[in-house]
Formats: C-alpha cells, structure tokens, sequence
C-alpha cells in the first residue's frame, strides 16, 4: 500500500521488531533512539486510531486427508510465503584424524576441546524472542502415517543427550513449540518426516535438535573413508537462500555448543575459499544452498556417501526459485544413500503437487505433520495508518521515535524498522537521523553484506 506519508514506519511496541531483518525488496533503516526534547508541532494533541487486524489463519479444515492439503489450507497460493517475513581434509591431530567432527566413532559428550567462544557470547546475549509462544497453544496439528510416535510436551520427556539439553537451556527455551513437540518424537523414532509449517514455528530446532542428537549418539561403524580433501558430511540441510542458511547455521552453533558436532555453511555468491577453509577443518553438518552445494560436489570437495539425515528446510520456496534440477542432482543422482536408509526430513510452508512429487521421491514411509498458520506477529502488534504530507514526514518519525522513547519501559532501547522507497532515500534518511542524534544505518541493495547494524 502506498500510505499517504507514503514510507512506512515499524515501532516496535515489544521485542517484535528485529534489527537486522531484511525486506526482500524494500529498503530498511533502522534507528535507535536517544534522548531529547523535540516536540513537533503539527502533531501535538492528534489521537491515535487503532484496530487491531484479524488473525491471519481461518481455522481447521478436515483432518487426515492428505490430498486436501494441496487446495485450501496447506497448499494455498505459492505466495503464501510472502506472509511469513523473510525478511541466515582431513583433520589431523590427537583428537581427531579424520574429516568431519571430533571422536566420531563412539559417542559424543563434551568437547574437552571447547568450542568457538563467539557461541558463548551468542548464549550470554540471547533473550526471548518476543515470540508469543502461549499464542501456540492453540494452533491446531494434525499429523497422519503409520504408527506415529506420540507428541511430547516437554524437553524433559525427549532422550536429547545431556549437552544439548544444556544448549536449549542456554537458549531458553523453555518449552517446545507445536512442531517441535510432533517432529521431534517423530525423528528420534527415525522416521522419514513431511512438515507443513512456517517460519516463526520454530521448524529449525525441529530438525536439528534429531540431527545433532542422533550424531551425538554415533556409532563406531560410521567412519568416513579417507578421501585427499574430501569432506564427508553426516548430515545434510538444504535451504533456498544465503541468509537462510546463516540463520539455519547460527542457530546450529548454538544447538551443538559442545557437543563436539561441527556444523558448516556454504553458499552462493560468496568466495568459495573461506568455505573450502571451513569444511577442511571437520564438518558433521553442512547446510548449504543447492547452487553452492552441486559446485564442491562437482570439484570432489564434498561427498555425500555418509549423509545419514537430509533436511530440505523451505521446499517449496526452493522450488519455486527454479532449484529442483539441482536439489534431484544432489538427492538422487551423486552418491547419497538411498531413502529408507538416510532418514530424510522435508519442511515447506505449503505442500503443493510439486512438494507432494518431491515427498514420494525423497521420503521412506513419511509421517505428515501439518502445524496451522501460527497467529503470527498481527495478533500483538498495533497497526495505525496517519496521513501526514510530504513536508511533514521526518518531523513525524522524530515525533514517533521520542514518543517511542518516552513510552518505553524499564530503559529498554527499543529498534525501529522505517521502509523507504528508494536507497537514495534511505542514505538520505539515514543522514538526516544521525545528524539529528538518532544513530541509524541502511539496508539496501547497494550496501556490502558485511554492514552491521548499530
Ligand atoms: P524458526 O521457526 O526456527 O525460525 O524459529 C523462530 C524463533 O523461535 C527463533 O528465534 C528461535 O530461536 C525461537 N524458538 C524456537 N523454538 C523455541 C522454543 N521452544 N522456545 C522459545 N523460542 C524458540
């Protein structure tokens, strides 16, 4: 919508706006703000309208029927993600002589060897999400196979392994989301899985959590073979994009704080020699995006002969970035295990006639799990539209940003998300902020990737 002052404004009322979030073609500037006494006179003694908008999901559909989830509910209009918000050799040595992870063979426990400290400082850093997760209760699962293994309700009831019990405490979760609750259980049974569910569901625990604690628990007989500089990873996790997998990264870091399990990253667009690097020094779980991947499979970097869990996180957005040639290439055509030997997991936000063809494909007698739309952020932001003339629009935003500032609880420095129609207007804007004392960076498609935000 082209609103009247034309650029819009995101507060943040609670932890709901995240820095660093990325709009697909937008342009984001993000601001912190700082004390002052600046009351703009156009605005004083305008009330405020507010109507919060309906909840995004319409409720249940019948259960069970599979074919039904390519229509209405799961299936939908291949857009529907538009509405989630995407907006991330051989070792040598005493410990471990092998690629990938130390002291595989026999089971894992602590690394005595630590772990990256950044992780630690992640840890000391994390905060609840600002995720409503009781909002969760509600949504509806349905799930459908043979033999389902029984939902779990708490982290407690699942046999994860002592070390990773302690990272999900270190990331304070405090209880399972709805799919983690089904395809947990449903994973650690060892059985094939085909999740509906949506970004924000917290799908990502979903399969690491299974991945992380089945290498865990590894047995002697899964030794690589010893290739020059071939790297043979145990699990596998595809994902659509560059931030994606980051973020799919970043959080397996965090799951696997010492457990000793390696996680690496590799993707498009970037040098290939810093992820070559990484992948020299031992990887367990590589996530990777299918371009990047066929690429270290084609130079022999890569073999997928030991690949005992596949995750395809977004399927059907992978799908629908053109990517199914090389993610068949990489599942059927190089030299992974076949189904029903590697356990395999699918996560897509829709389930249409392509994903449901990719499921017989990659799946082993699956169980499907669907988890209805979650509420999602609508429920708990409040939604107001003004009209404010051209003239007026940056005396406006300071006046909601030292309104914001003035609402704010406990000291807390609230962010805020501002979309602007061109980068030439965001830089511009920028400027203006930081001139004004308002500390403020850009993202936009001509910033390097590198850009931190303040
Ligand atoms: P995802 O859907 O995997 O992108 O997860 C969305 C957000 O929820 C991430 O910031 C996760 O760290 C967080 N999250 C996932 N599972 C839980 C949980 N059980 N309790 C609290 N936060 C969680």
């Amino acid at each position: 919508m082209r609103s009247s002052w034309a650029d819009s404004v995101v507060n943040s009322a609670a932890e709901n706006v995240a820095a660093g979030s990325s709009a697909s073609n937008g342009v984001v500037t993000a601001a912190k703000p700082t004390r002052g006494a600046y009351i703009p006179p156009h605005l004083r003694n305008l009330t405020p309208s507010s109507e919060p908008p309906a909840p995004a999901y319409s409720g249940p559909s019948s259960a069970n029927d599979r074919s039904g989830y390519g229509g209405n509910r799961w299936g939908g209009p291949r857009n529907d993600f538009n509405q989630t918000g995407y907006s991330s050799g051989g070792r040598t040595g005493g410990w471990n002589n092998r690629s990938g992870g130390w002291d595989r063979g026999r089971e894992r426990e602590v690394n005595p060897f630590g772990d990256d400290v950044d992780t630690e400082k992640v840890f000391s850093e994390q905060e609840n999400t600002g995720i409503n997760f009781d909002a969760y209760e509600d949504i509806p699962v349905e799930t459908s196979g043979d033999n389902v293994p029984p939902p779990v309700n708490t982290f407690a009831e699942i046999d994860l392994g002592e070390a990773l019990n302690q990272n999900i405490k270190r990331c304070k979760y405090v209880k399972p989301t709805p799919v983690q609750r089904h395809a947990i259980p449903i994973s650690l049974a060892g059985r094939d899985l085909m999740a509906c569910a949506q970004t924000g569901s917290g799908k990502t625990a979903a399969f690491c959590f299974p991945i992380i604690s089945g290498i865990m628990k590894g047995q002697a007989s899964q030794r690589p073979p010893r290739g020059a500089r071939t790297v043979y990873p145990l699990a596998l996790i595809l994902s659509p994009t560059r931030e994606l997998s980051c973020q799919i990264h970043d959080e397996a870091k965090k799951f696997s704080y010492q457990t000793g399990v390696k996680v690496v990253v590799a993707y498009g667009g970037a040098p290939i020699s810093q992820q070559l690097r990484d992948l020299e020094r031992g990887v367990d779980i590589l996530v990777a995006t299918p371009g990047r991947l066929v690429d270290l499979l084609e130079r022999a970097r890569v073999s997928l002969q030991m690949i005992r869990y596949l995750a395809l996180d977004e399927a059907d957005r992978m799908l629908d970035m053109g990517f199914e040639p090389q993610i068949r290439k990489i599942v059927e055509q190089m030299d992974m295990p076949p189904q029903g030997v590697r356990q395999t997991m699918l996560f897509s936000a829709t389930f249409p006639k392509e994903i449901q063809r990719l499921a017989s494909d990659f799946l082993s007698n699956y169980v499907f799990l669907a988890v209805g739309r979650v509420g999602s952020s609508t429920d708990l932001i409040v939604q107001r539209v003004e009209f404010v003339h051209d003239t007026d629009k940056r005396s406006h935003l300071m006046d909601l940003l030292h309104a914001q500032r003035a609402n704010g609880v406990h000291g807390k420095q609230y962010l805020t998300l501002v979309f602007v129609e061109t980068k030439k207007g965001a830089d511009s804007l920028e400027h203006w902020l930081c001139m004004n004392g308002f500390p403020a960076t850009t993202i936009h498609g001509d910033r390097t990737q590198q850009v931190s935000l303040m």
